[in-house]
């Protein structure tokens, strides 16, 4: 079975060449899965993985804008529309300078597993654009913005294609994007999740995702009857995903020691609490993508300029930034600090080798496309508000998110018990994520 995984892995790297985050994230989840592939041969005579690995559709597009010195500006846009077996594709919009064909891809890849996991009616799909907000007017943002829904419009619909946000698209850029879609196709429909509460966003949405990362932790820590009461927190990041979680931490008794951004982390050794963590949506809307300001406006905090915070000792590490910030060398030093739980916010921020390591090394992972599915789980509940026309209370919001998250981690588990890897969670996602859409596309025939 492992040779006939390795020729799938092949197949995704000669199709897609120069595009190594892809190629990670399929060589992750493919060898994962050779115990069930083993257990279904119906999987490999219907061709799912050769079919699953090749995106149903991808488009790219030219994004032409001008700036405020009324120079003209070209951005390259995407949107890959991976998997459509479990319903309409959904997922992100990324905009940031390291965005091309490749990331888009495993970004777009890992939204099946992790829309799968949810349990609800979501598909794979992923898109953004190689733009650099930091430093852009307001202005500038909207002119993207709609130049950017001008082309993306005719790919997309409330039952075809539901973007939403990432790293360097919130709200602000959701609203300009849903206001052109509007505009475009003179239709008010749930095009868009993450929207403004006063135009069909879902109250709870902004911090679904941190939220669900910590009940998910929670959960992880359950298993071996520990809590996270009193327990040391390293976060990485400090946009939306680590405001979330850091809050949520809070709240469940834990300490956090840490938050970083482009140029460093921050230790704070009072912990990241109370007016703290409202500063970090300070830090976040200054648009200057710097966390050092936090610790000259807190006695409490020390800056380490172009460090990660992974040298720090803690009990619980939770990276928030971006994908592959654990390194090898990265993932040596939390074994040395004594680290047990690595719950992951940021899709995939741990590299394949960091991730073996760790495993080897007892370490209890919890993996990306499991843990953060909270935010896009509650996308789908901002559909279902949508479609419905009306309204969700956030306690009605919070009590479904904390019970799929539950589930999630109940899911990932049996799969990895079932299929022999004991408690390893990281395979045990990606199997519990497969199996429903590998049954999907058996029932729905070769398409
Ligand atoms: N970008 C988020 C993710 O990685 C949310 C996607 C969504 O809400 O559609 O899952």
């Amino acid at each position: 079975m492992a040779k006939l995984v390795e020729q799938y892995i092949d197949i995704a790297k000669k199709r897609n060449p120069g595009e190594p985050e892809f190629h990670q994230t399929i060589e992750e989840v493919l060898t994962s899965l050779e115990p069930v592939l083993e257990a279904n041969p119906q999987y490999i005579e219907a061709g799912i993985l050769e079919r699953l690995i090749e995106p149903e559709r991808m488009v790219t597009f030219r994004v032409p804008w001008v700036d405020d010195e009324g120079k003209v500006q070209v951005n390259r846009g995407f949107r890959v529309q991976f998997n459509s077996a479990i319903g309409p594709y959904k997922g992100g919009l990324r905009f940031a300078p390291s965005v091309y064909s490749g990331v888009v891809k495993f970004l777009g890849f890992e939204q099946i597993f992790k829309n799968s996991l949810t349990g609800l009616p979501i598909g794979g799909g992923k898109g953004g654009a190689d733009f650099d907000p930091t430093g852009k007017s307001d202005a500038e943002i909207m002119r993207f913005c709609q130049s950017f829904m001008t082309e993306l419009y005719r790919h997309i619909g409330p039952e075809t294609d539901i973007p939403a946000g990432d790293l360097g698209v919130g709200a602000r850029e959701i609203g300009y994007m849903f206001g052109q879609y509007k505009r475009l196709v003179n239709e008010y429909s749930g095009v868009l999740t993450g929207k403004g509460i006063p135009y069909g966003g879902l109250q709870g949405r902004t911090e679904a995702t941190g939220y669900g990362i910590v009940f998910f932790a929670r959960e992880m820590l359950a298993h071996f009857g520990e809590t996270l009461e009193n327990k040391t927190v390293a976060v990485s990041g400090f946009g939306n995903v680590a405001w979330g979680t850091v809050a949520k931490l809070n709240e469940l008794g834990a300490k956090v020691i840490t938050i970083s951004g482009p140029d460093g982390y921050v230790y704070d050794e009072d912990g990241v609490s109370g007016e703290k963590i409202d500063y970090m949506l300070e830090l976040r809307a200054s648009g200057k993508n710097i966390v050092e300001p936090y610790a000259k406006k807190f006695k409490s905090a020390k800056f380490f300029k172009g460090e990660k915070p992974w040298g720090v000792k803690a009990d619980l590490y939770i990276p928030c930034a971006t994908q592959n910030e654990i390194h090898i060398e990265d993932a040596k030093k939390m074994v040395e600090n004594g680290c047990r739980y690595l719950c992951e916010g940021a899709n995939m921020p741990t590299t394949n080798e960091a991730l073996q390591f760790l495993h080897d090394n007892k370490v209890v992972i919890g993996p990306s496309k499991a843990a953060n599915a909270g935010g896009v789980a509650c996308s789908c509940i901002e559909m279902g508000q949508n479609a419905g026309h009306t309204v969700f209370t956030p306690a009605q919001v919070y009590e479904q998110l904390e019970q799929i998250m539950i589930n999630i981690h109940k899911q990932a588990a049996e799969a990895s018990a079932k299929y022999g890897y004991d408690y390893d969670l990281v395979k045990g996602a990606n199997i519990a994520g497969f199996l429903r859409v590998a049954e999907a596309m058996m029932a729905q025939g070769i398409v």
